[in-house]
């Protein structure tokens, strides 16, 4: 029997789902990327995230050829590339990975009705998650909604079935890889799909397999200290793993599995209990996506959906500024300038800015969402949207609508002496700590003197922080009636 395994965000080559059960049931496995036009002809035309994947696969890539196999690339639109490939290479079956987003949902089905009229079943199995869909739910039978329950009973499941982190082995049935057809030796370059070198290699991001497990193995030298150092923007406290865990060149069995173990032997810390709680986040916010995907265009709770919004000019305006960093507020101006540069930012920050953008500003949170959306390179539509319906209140399990991050004080708390802002905002480089936070308060001689001029080479402040708050309890106020 042939099957053909399609990659998608599990761009790696060892402990993979699909490609281990196709060369279990199969005596020979071609494998497929599909550079889908269907996705990226809405991307612009310089977008670290293709570069990115064009890097992981020409690592993947070579890794088959190594491996005695082969990987086809195509771009094209995969819901019609990927039937057309399995009847072109006589293919008895696909198998692919789950995707939990509603429109991958859509296109697997599609693409699993195309193959069903050819006679070419569409095999599909749980990869990117431990646990997904209805594995994890409350003692009624429902799904959770609320984190710290289903945090409970992931981590009782785990403790289980130990065996959920187990790895799919692919070495074993390696010899069963197809080296595929002649002319599916070349790969296509960034240019030939359309696209542009970015800043991707400046930014010295690791990419591919390889990148990834240098990433985790940096991380878990640092990994005891995470719960306290991962609130600071200045300080290297997280992993950096998010894009790869998006576009899976690392295997969260993985690294699950090695905290776990780490854990038992006392040697993650407290900080090794953080982080594994913050990958049932992860997981968390894809089964909402998946049990609720009107959170896509709407809120978790649809009263929050009555809130009325700051439109028109002013509003338009105060949004570009937040985009661009320039509210006044330094630690807000120095994350989107970090997003803006880098395509990261930290989630501390996340959390600062997007809490600004919705509380003190009043603009629908649905905005800021597509701006992250485009600008992340770890953009992952589950987490985004959770984070910002987690700032917006409107959310599962979000903050209260009348607790209000006060940008200052976080800004006080989280970089104190002001060194994540400096880094991004050098105008403000000669500055105290103790001016840094709120220029506007300095005596303006006080900051001539260091080389600043408000309105000049930085901001006043968009808003008073007091007075937005007041705005944004009177705007929540139509959720407490409702
Ligand atoms: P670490 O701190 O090392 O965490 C390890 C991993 O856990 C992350 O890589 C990520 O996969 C997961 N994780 C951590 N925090 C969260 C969380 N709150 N929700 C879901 N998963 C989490 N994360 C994304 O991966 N993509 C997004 O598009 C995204 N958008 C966000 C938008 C907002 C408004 C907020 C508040 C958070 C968002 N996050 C998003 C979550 C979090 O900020 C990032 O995952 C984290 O900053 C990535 O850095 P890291 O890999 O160093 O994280």
């Amino acid at each position: 029997r042939t099957a053909l395994v399609w990659f998608r965000r599990d761009l790696r080559s060892f402990d993979h789902a699909a490609l281990h059960h196709a060369l279990l049931r199969s005596e020979t496995v071609f494998c497929a990327f599909i550079y889908d036009k269907e996705i990226l002809d809405t991307l612009p035309r310089a977008d670290r995230r293709v570069e990115f994947i064009h890097a992981c696969i020409g690592e993947l890539a070579a890794e088959l050829q190594q491996m005695g196999g082969n990987l086809i690339v195509r771009h094209a639109v995969a819901r019609d590339e990927i039937p057309r490939l399995a009847a072109e290479l006589n293919a008895d079956a696909v198998f692919a990975n789950h995707d939990y987003e509603p429109q991958a949902i859509a296109r697997d089905d599609a693409v699993a009705r195309a193959l069903a009229a050819g006679g070419r079943p569409l095999f599909t199995f749980k990869d990117q998650v431990i646990f997904e869909k209805n594995d994890v739910l409350s003692q009624s039978g429902t799904s959770f909604s609320v984190f710290t329950p289903y945090k409970n009973a992931w981590l009782k499941r785990l403790q289980a079935e130990p065996d959920s982190t187990a790895p799919w082995p692919i070495d074993p049935y390696a010899h069963k890889l197809a080296a595929g057809p002649a002319s599916s030796s070349s790969l296509p370059s960034l240019q030939q799909l359309g696209f542009e070198s970015t800043n991707l290699a400046a930014l010295a991001i690791p990419t591919g397999m390889r990148g990834g497990t240098q990433l985790f193995d940096d991380f878990l030298g640092r990994i005891a200290d995470y719960g306290v150092a991962r609130d600071y923007p200045a300080v290297k406290g997280p992993s950096y793993l998010s894009l790869h865990l998006r576009f899976g060149t690392v295997s969260i069995r993985h690294l699950v599995r090695t905290v776990a173990q780490l854990s038992a032997r006392g040697q993650a810390g407290e900080g090794g209990a953080v982080w594994l709680s913050e990958l049932i986040w992860r997981e968390f916010y894809m089964m909402i996506l998946y049990h609720h995907p009107h959170v896509v265009h709407a809120s978790f709770k649809p009263a929050y959906d009555a809130i009325h919004w700051e439109t028109g000019p002013d509003a338009d305006a105060l949004f570009a500024a937040w985009c661009e960093g320039r509210t006044g507020y330094p630690l807000v101006d120095a994350a989107m300038a970090q997003l803006n540069r880098t395509g990261y930012m930290h989630n501390r920050l996340r959390m600062v800015t997007a809490c600004f953008l919705i509380k003190d500003l009043g603009i629908d949170w649905r905005r800021g969402e597509a701006y992250f959306a485009q600008h992340l390179n770890d953009f992952d539509l589950a987490a985004n949207n959770g984070g910002w319906q987690w700032a917006s209140s409107s959310g599962c399990d979000a903050q209260p609508y009348f607790r209000i991050f006060n940008p200052v004080t976080q800004s006080e708390k989280f970089d104190p002496e002001g060194k994540f802002i400096k880094r991004y905002l050098p105008q403000l480089a000669a500055l105290d700590p103790r001016d840094i936070h709120a220029p506007w308060q300095t005596p303006r001689m006080v900051l001539e003197e260091k080389g600043v001029t408000l309105g000049h080479n930085y901001p006043q402040p968009l808003v008073m922080h007091d007075e937005a708050r007041k705005r944004t309890l009177e705007r929540y106020a139509v959720v407490k009636k409702a």
